[in-house]
């Protein structure tokens, strides 16, 4: 099986949930990344607490302050990550951070959607904007032919919610906010593909399945355990064809 052996890499939303786990089995592999800058809003907090955990065992682990969806924060955590990376590119970006609130098309109203937009849709777009320079580093540094995480790539966390062909059978769950924001998502990664795909960044939207957090509640289907090894798993097999596609995270194709 293919290995990830991305040496650098970059996560939002990483002190709870999926992306704290991605954190941790990053760190647990057999040859972990170098760096692995674990992004959240309060690292200092209560909230930050397993980071600190971990970062107090593993010097590879640096944490930077970042909310996702304000963009001067952005452009500040990547002045300091390019600072630690003292001239070293990412080579993995994963937007992992988002929002997601009951409503539905009765209930939702502008704050809600703008708010929805913002964090699972923008930040995104702005993240991949300002780690530009970076990840483009990595693609430059790197002798590896084609498109490959372990080169340079955005990984978006999307879900099946974004899909538009899939939602008729999912409705149930209406989650207006949540859905557009997704499917702006995707087709974020579709364009950002075709736009960085030149510079040799991979771009490919995942789905990490229902998973037990506190986004997915205790009644989803996988542990988050599950759903971080499929993830992990899942990276080091992409290439040129998947990138601006939606994959799960057993790396089964998602209709758009
Ligand atoms: P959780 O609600 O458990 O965690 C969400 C994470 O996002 C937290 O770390 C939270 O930080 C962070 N976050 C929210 N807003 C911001 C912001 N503005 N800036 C920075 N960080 C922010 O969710 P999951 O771990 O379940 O979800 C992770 C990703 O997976 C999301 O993108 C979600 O849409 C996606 N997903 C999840 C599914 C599931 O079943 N769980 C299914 C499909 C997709 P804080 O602690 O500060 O709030």
């Amino acid at each position: 099986m293919a290995a990830l052996r991305a040496r650098c890499v970059l996560l939002t939303g990483s002190n709870r949930g999926i992306g704290l786990e991605l954190v941790r089995q990053l760190l647990e592999r057999p040859h972990p990344p170098t760096h692995v800058f674990a992004t959240c809003r309060d690292p200092e907090g209560p909230r930050g607490k397993e980071l600190r955990d971990l970062a107090s065992k593993h010097p590879n682990l640096m944490l930077v302050k970042l909310d996702v969806a304000n963009p001067s924060a952005i452009v500040s955590a990547a002045k300091i990550v390019e600072g630690k990376l003292n001239g070293a590119g990412l080579n993995l970006l994963i937007n992992n951070a988002g929002i997601f609130t009951p409503v539905s098309l009765e209930t939702v109203d502008s704050e809600e959607m703008i708010q929805a937009y913002k964090t699972n849709a923008v930040g995104p777009l702005l993240m991949a904007q300002a780690f530009l320079p970076l990840l483009k580093k990595a693609a430059q540094d790197s002798k590896e032919k084609g498109l490959s995480c372990n080169k340079a790539a955005i990984i978006n966390i999307s879900t099946v919610m974004g899909s538009i062909e899939r939602t008729p059978e999912s409705y149930f769950k209406p989650v207006i906010s949540y859905r557009c924001s997704k499917a702006a998502l995707n087709m974020l990664t579709r364009c950002q593909a075709l736009t960085y795909g030149e510079a040799g960044i991979l771009c490919v939207a995942l789905h990490p399945g229902w998973v037990k957090t506190d986004m997915g509640t205790q009644e989803a289907d996988l542990t988050v355990d599950t759903s971080v090894q499929g993830l992990l798993s899942v990276l080091p097999i992409l290439s040129e064809k998947h990138s601006g596609t939606l994959l799960n995270w057993e790396g089964k194709a998602i209709p758009w």
